[in-house]
């Protein structure tokens, strides 16, 4: 049933898609700078210094005022106020050789390891910029997460490294994490721009530090935008739910159902980028965006050091402020499985079908495969431009099933405090921004992409997050 341009199809035509001449025009127009984001240079200026400012401020209302809000008495408390925050910053957050050691050691340790261990080759999607050449990805994120849980396991219980010094050196080691992030954007910007690799330039220096200037940074076998996406942030995450259980431990003689909530939770949020390695090169973040501040300083610092306010405020209250019933405790629990179920399976509709577009597609059996993970003959709109739309499983409810699936999974990371403190739910409020803000910018450049053809894709699948709400 094909048209001239536009027609609708089953994956049985199985010919491997190609880009269009008119495609290809597209696609050089993307690969240049457009428009300003995020508010332009003031914008990202502003997020650069804000950032830091406002994980200080949160970690220390979790960790100095019970988890509570604080702000200045009246107008004549400002500068107190501001005198007693850096205050709890100088004492507690200056970043120490120790802190650097354990921070450093992580980091190297995974960079190594991410050297030696064998790995699942993914061809990623064919690269504008490298004239549709594609890159080879060395998927071995799995391996990695074992032999890093055997390590750790191995350094706390002979005793050599508690894992509990996380918590109790938490505000050092964020410092710590905040300098690489730091360094690396500042270090990754003037290498590409030295070795001339940089593509879609804005021309002004703050702008372009944060957006990156490189798309593909590599050493050796080691992508380091994907290495960075998954071996820090999701690895030290499951390890603070870890120390933060082991604290429990050593504090109450139990664990709190609430505690291994967030085990199982950051458990299955690692799990899902490791043994999907292969999936992430069909995502967003590795063919389109740049590797700068945004996404080096969310990975090495934003993520780690604040989506886990829940775990620290756990590991530091006594349990009867953050008690359910059984209840409770079963709903939460049923509402974290049912969106990991809709994130997982949603995210491997896409990339899978777009493995099977590229001819690339093959099964990668890995614990766990849940069912609707791969659909069979799925439907899709072939557009003018050469790449195809998916209109089947998830993706026939909804423009972004993951997205709405990934923030419930964020929510359910902030009620398993209840109304203890208000600061976990930083990472729900905070990541609907994001979700929301990339979801426009991912359409704006969709519509440039596929005109007419995304038109007719958005009457087809006409909501965003859920169906017949938005
Ligand atoms: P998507 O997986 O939605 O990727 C968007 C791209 O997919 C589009 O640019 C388009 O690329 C292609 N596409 C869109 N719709 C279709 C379709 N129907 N059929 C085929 N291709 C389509 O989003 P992301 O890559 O942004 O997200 C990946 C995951 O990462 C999400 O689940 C998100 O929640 C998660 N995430 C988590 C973060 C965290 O901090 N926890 C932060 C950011 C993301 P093309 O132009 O090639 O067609």
């Amino acid at each position: 049933m094909e048209s001239d341009r536009r027609s609708y199809g089953a994956v049985e035509d199985q010919r491997v898609i190609a880009p269009t001449e008119q495609g290809k025009e597209i696609d050089k127009k993307l690969d240049r700078h457009l428009n300003y984001e995020f508010g332009g240079p003031w914008g990202v200026t502003a997020m650069m210094t804000g950032f830091p400012l406002l994980m200080y401020y949160l970690w220390i209302c979790l960790q100095f005022y019970d988890g509570q809000i604080v702000y200045p008495s009246s107008l004549g408390d400002v500068k107190p106020f501001i005198l007693r925050m850096w205050g709890h910053v100088r004492d507690d957050a200056t970043p120490t050789p120790y802190a650097f050691a354990i921070y450093s050691t992580f980091f190297f340790y995974q960079l190594l390891i991410a050297f030696i261990i064998p790995g699942y080759k993914q061809e990623g999607l064919p690269v504008p910029s490298l004239n549709y050449k594609t890159l080879m990805y060395n998927c071995n994120a799995l391996g990695c997460f074992y032999t890093t849980v055997v390590t750790v396991a191995c350094l706390h219980f002979s005793g050599t490294f508690r894992l509990t010094e996380v918590i109790d050196h938490f505000g050092e080691i964020m410092s710590v994490a905040m300098i690489y992030g730091f360094a690396v954007s500042f270090g990754a910007y003037f290498i590409t721009v030295l070795r001339g690799q940089q593509i879609r330039m804005s021309g002004n220096f703050a702008y372009d530090v944060f957006m990156g200037a490189v798309l593909n940074p590599r050493i050796g076998s080691v992508d380091l935008k994907m290495w960075a996406e998954v071996r820090i942030p999701w690895n030290i995450l499951f390890l603070i739910s870890l120390a933060g259980a082991s604290k429990q431990y050593d504090e109450y003689g139990y664990v709190t159902p609430n505690m291994w909530f967030m085990v199982l939770a950051t458990f299955l949020y690692l799990n899902a980028c490791c043994k999907a390695e292969e999936c992430i090169p069909q995502t967003w973040d590795m063919f389109h965006e740049k590797w700068g501040f945004m996404v080096i300083f969310w990975n090495f610092a934003g993520v780690p050091f604040t989506y886990c306010y829940s775990i620290l405020y756990m590991a530091t209250h006594d349990p009867a402020k953050y008690k359910f019933s059984t209840l409770g405790y079963v709903a939460l629990y049923a509402t974290l499985l049912t969106a990991y179920y809709i994130f997982d399976t949603s995210m491997s509709q896409k990339s899978r079908f777009r493995m099977q577009m590229q001819g690339t597609y093959k099964i990668r059996w890995t614990f766990p495969q849940l069912p609707w993970g791969t659909i069979e003959n799925p439907k899709y709109i072939q557009t003018a431009h050469g790449n195809r739309l998916l209109i089947d499983g998830w993706w026939k409810y909804a423009r972004k099933p993951n997205y709405s699936a990934d923030l419930v999974q964020s929510l359910s990371w902030a009620l398993v405090v209840g109304t203890a403190s208000p600061i976990p739910y930083f990472y729900p409020v905070f990541f609907i921004t994001v979700l929301v803000h990339r979801c426009g910018r991912d359409f704006e450049r969709c519509a440039l992409k596929y005109g007419e053809d995304w038109e007719e894709y958005c009457k087809i699948v006409p909501y965003r997050f859920i169906p017949y709400v938005y």
